[in-house]
């Protein structure tokens, strides 16, 4: 790391305090550490890989986070799962000492262009897609934050000067990053879109807008806004950056816009779309990737490589196999119901739709349109299934489920040749799975072992008919 760049917060001696020990959260102990904080970290659990900041000199207090801890400490570094009211983080704010969050931390450290991406939906996608048009247009890129390796991390791996080793920072950015970021004024911001999500974490839907505001308050004239031209939110985005919109509804008054497989840029050119990205959300994110990297000199070329090769990440609207004319379409990730929206407007056939976890305060009704044109039947599981079967359960064919497996069972004898099977759960998933990833291979393995029998079965029959 670069010992020349020095944070405004982080003076050699001063005594940090990081709550949460999470991935993030040990990195930014490590980076305080090597910036010669002294360094306590707590955790209310017993995470793992806490040893190794032991041996950095930090003093490390599992199964502790009580305001107490905070005696002493000038600074505090808040992880992005600690909700800010949680009792520790509220009193370091009623005693104004500075909270930041580990990507707040981070960026103080480095001088690097930033490109950031927030959104309800589409973030990860976004971000990979804007990487790697960079990188097809010759730069030097780190993709990360929210998505992959947080950007302190980063920082810590390598030798000598990040800007040897990189020439811009393409991050995924979540609105609780957001909420303790501090300053922030990325070269290129860009929002994706918003809808209802984390409403059992923000007091109310205006106060996640709020959070989503917070990447554009402090960017200049110089810097740029890419915005979504068919999104409401979008439109009252404060800020004096240069905007650019895109328009996933081929609406042409916009920067880019999305029609028949093709993104075209105003002025610039047309990218055609490869079948995969070609699907339900996928041309907006396109769209807006094109024009982030475009504002950062990424020539059409470029882009249209980048697209040509890129593989759509796991979990998000992909198809596990297709049987007896069933298609199986794991779409673990879709953790809200703007996602599940997304999903059913992309599927054009009848749909037994597998939903349900951990419920995030949300209201499920805003689904009815799309289950009422779509979605032949529900089986609901984990904590949320009582509630989207009371708001949705008058729409459409209704079941509970106590396990996955159960759940994927009950939908293949629901599905008919022609029909989509799509896990799409509108809903966290710790109530059943370590995340979102555990969640769609579960999915995918059920479903596997699922056609496994039916071959088997199919086989002893034929055996059977033999004798
Ligand atoms: P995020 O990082 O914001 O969670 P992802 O790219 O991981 O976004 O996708 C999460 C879910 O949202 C998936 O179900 C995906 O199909 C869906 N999705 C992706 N892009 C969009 C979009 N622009 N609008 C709505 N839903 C989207």
């Amino acid at each position: 790391m670069e010992a020349s760049l020095r944070h405004p917060l982080i003076e050699p001696g001063v005594r940090a305090l990081v709550v949460g020990l999470g991935r993030s959260g040990q990195a930014a102990a490590r980076l305080l550490a090597r910036s010669g904080a002294r360094v306590v970290a707590v955790d209310r659990g017993r995470p793992e890989g806490c040893g190794a900041l032991a041996d950095l000199g930090v003093e490390v207090r599992l199964g502790e986070d009580s305001p107490a801890v905070l005696r002493g400490i000038d600074v505090l570094v808040v992880s992005p799962g600690v909700p800010l009211d949680t009792p520790i983080v509220a009193a370091a704010r009623r005693r104004s000492l500075p909270v930041v969050g580990e990507l707040g931390l981070a960026l103080g450290f480095v001088d690097l262009p930033v490109v950031a991406v927030t959104g309800t939906n589409g973030k990860s996608t976004v971000t990979s897609l804007i990487a790697a048009m960079l990188a097809a247009a010759g730069r030097r890129v780190f993709a990360g934050g929210n998505l992959g390796t947080p950007l302190a991390e980063f920082l810590l791996t390598g030798t000598g000067p990040v800007a040897e080793r990189c020439d811009i920072l393409v991050l995924e950015v979540s609105s609780f990053q957001l909420d303790t970021v501090g300053r922030i004024a990325p070269r290129v911001g860009v929002l994706l879109n918003v809808s209802p999500d984390h409403l059992d974490r923000y007091e109310s839907y205006d106060a996640y807008v709020a959070s989503k505001k917070r990447l554009f308050a402090d960017q200049g004239e110089e810097e740029v806004a890419v915005l979504n031209a068919d999104d409401p939110v979008c439109a009252q985005i404060p800020g004096r950056a240069r905007r650019l919109y895109f328009s996933g509804h081929g609406d042409r008054r916009a920067a880019a816009w999305t029609e028949k497989g093709r993104v075209f840029l105003d002025g610039a050119g047309e990218i055609l779309l490869p079948p995969l990205l070609a699907l339900g959300p996928n041309p907006a994110n396109v769209a807006a990737a094109a024009l982030a990297a475009g504002a950062l000199g990424a020539g059409l070329q470029a882009i249209q490589k980048a697209v040509d090769r890129f593989q759509p990440l796991d979990h998000r609207l992909a198809v596990v196999t297709e049987r007896n004319g069933v298609t199986w379409v794991d779409d673990s990730k879709a953790t809200n119901t703007g996602a599940v929206a997304a999903a059913l407007a992309a599927i054009d056939r009848p749909v037994v739709l597998i939903v349900g976890g951990r419920d995030k305060g949300g209201d499920y009704r805003m689904l009815a349109p799309w289950i009422k044109r779509r979605v032949k039947a529900m089986v609901c599981i984990g904590e949320a299934a009582e509630r989207i079967i009371a708001s949705l359960g008058d729409l459409t064919a209704a079941r509970r489920a106590a396990t996955l497996n159960d759940a994927v069972a009950q939908a293949a004898a629901l599905a008919s040749p022609g029909d989509v099977v799509l896990l799409s759960p509108a809903c966290a998933s710790f109530d059943m799975f370590s995340g979102y990833a555990e969640r769609g291979r579960a999915f995918r393995t059920a479903v596997a072992a699922l056609m496994d029998g039916e071959r088997e079965a199919a086989a002893a029959d034929l055996v059977g008919e033999g004798c």
